[in-house]
């Protein structure tokens, strides 16, 4: 599970709700991811990721697995994240309809020539159609973005070592999802180059806005999801791939009406998912600073009008994931009548609660950028009010996502 933390101060809230599922008998491995572009709005570096997720560690004692993640990298800079890191996502998603080298795709075609006409593949109920018409087509989309993955995987093996690192390959910033045939076929070629993936993250179906609900066909959604894992499964033994290959979800929190699906699935399959929330924790902290009320409302309040002030700006690099209607924001007049309980209600995700405002999250959701120049008045602030923030923090993650996605009751 990723549990990305923006400002790298709940490592330990995080934790326990790790802990917690662990006593309900789940066995998650936690994962503290952040991109290059978090780092670079915040002001931190990969080194303090490290040093969190260390502390959080001894701090509670955890002796099971954990890791630091470099969320989509590239080559460009993979350079920084080499040392603190043993996770790596390697984003090629730039390089997909990028035409590949025609020899690269002759070989790719001819090896993969065994596999056109009627593909059985189990847990799919239809046989899958394949023509050379699609493997070419297939290839010609994704081959040389897996080219480019294999250069970074190669990148990383050369500084750190043969197995010690795990690697994720990520698709998923792109304009259109991949189907399960497509899947296929990027398998085989990351087989090809010799990349030992564990994760994939593939483009779904639907929309994956950050920090809101998943909007789409959530039937579509599903049927995809287990034809995913099913080729997966196929492509692990096919491919001769890692055993432990699974699907990566990003912008997996708070994606509520899917889980069950998800959760399904991999009852089904007995398989495992890699589920990467990031932003969800931030909120969490804005929620615990305006349930303080007094310094912690006023900088949660603060924030908000900062942000409408810098619409704009803000939206720019996560247009494609968020869906924010203007006309349904509070204004900042509004939000500065509120107590620390409406302000609280209007952000936290409880679809059932009248107050709860999906522009207003999403529209926070971008903020972090105000929080971060705030610099010592936000940070001192997540250490005074750290009471009221870390169970806000910790039930997040466990009641609202662990529990439905891995099953545990009430
Ligand atoms: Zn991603």
């Amino acid at each position: 599970m990723g549990i990305g933390d923006r400002f790298c101060r709940q490592g330990k809230a995080q934790l326990d709700a790790i802990v917690k599922a662990k006593e309900s008998g789940i066995e998650i491995v936690p994962v503290w991811n952040k991109s290059h572009r978090e780092h670079g709005i915040i002001g931190t570096v990969p080194a303090d990721t490290r040093l969190e997720a260390d502390a959080a560690v001894r701090d509670r004692a955890w002796s099971g697995a954990y890791y630091v993640d470099a969320d989509h990298i590239n080559l460009s800079n993979v350079d920084l994240f080499v040392d603190s890191s043993d996770f790596f996502t390697l984003d090629v998603a730039d390089y997909i309809g990028q035409a590949p080298d025609a020899e690269d795709l002759k070989a790719f075609v001819e090896k993969n020539r065994k596999y056109v006409g009627s593909l059985e593949i189990a847990g799919i109920d239809e046989a899958i159609e394949i023509s050379r018409r699609d493997i070419e087509r297939i290839g010609g989309k994704f081959l040389l973005a897996v080219k480019e993955a294999g250069k970074i995987y190669r990148h990383i093996e050369q500084a750190k070592g043969k197995g010690n690192f795990i690697t994720e390959v990520s698709v998923d910033e792109s304009n259109e999802p991949q189907s399960p045939v497509e899947m296929l076929f990027i398998l085989s070629a990351i087989a090809d180059e010799g990349i030992p993936a564990q994760t994939i993250a593939p483009k779904f179906t639907g929309r994956f806005n950050k920090g809101v609900d998943y909007v789409g066909d959530a039937l579509q959604f599903a049927k995809e999801f287990n034809q995913d894992i099913a080729v997966i499964n196929f492509a692990i033994a096919e491919f001769a791939l890692p055993a432990n290959l699974k699907l990566s979800i990003h912008s997996g929190s708070d994606k509520f009406s899917i889980y069950a699906a998800i959760r399904d699935a991999l009852q089904k399959f007995d398989a495992g998912v890699h589920l990467k929330t990031a932003g969800t924790t931030w909120l969490e902290e804005l929620i615990g600073l305006a349930m303080a009320e007094g310094e912690g409302l006023e900088i949660a309040k603060d924030i908000y009008a900062g942000a409408l002030a810098r619409y704009d700006e803000l939206c720019k690099p996560y247009a494609t994931v968020i869906d924010i209607d203007k006309a349904l924001l509070p204004t900042p007049d509004e939000v500065g009548k509120w107590a620390g309980a409406a302000f609280a209600a209007a952000l936290r995700h409880d679809q059932s609660c009248a107050a709860y405002n999906l522009h207003f999250r999403q529209m926070l959701h971008l903020s972090y950028k105000i929080a971060a120049e705030m610099q010592g008045r936000f940070l001192d602030a997540l250490a005074k009010y750290e009471d009221t923030i870390a169970p806000n923090v910790s039930d997040n993650i466990y009641e609202r996502h662990i529990r439905p996605v891995f099953g545990i009751a009430g």
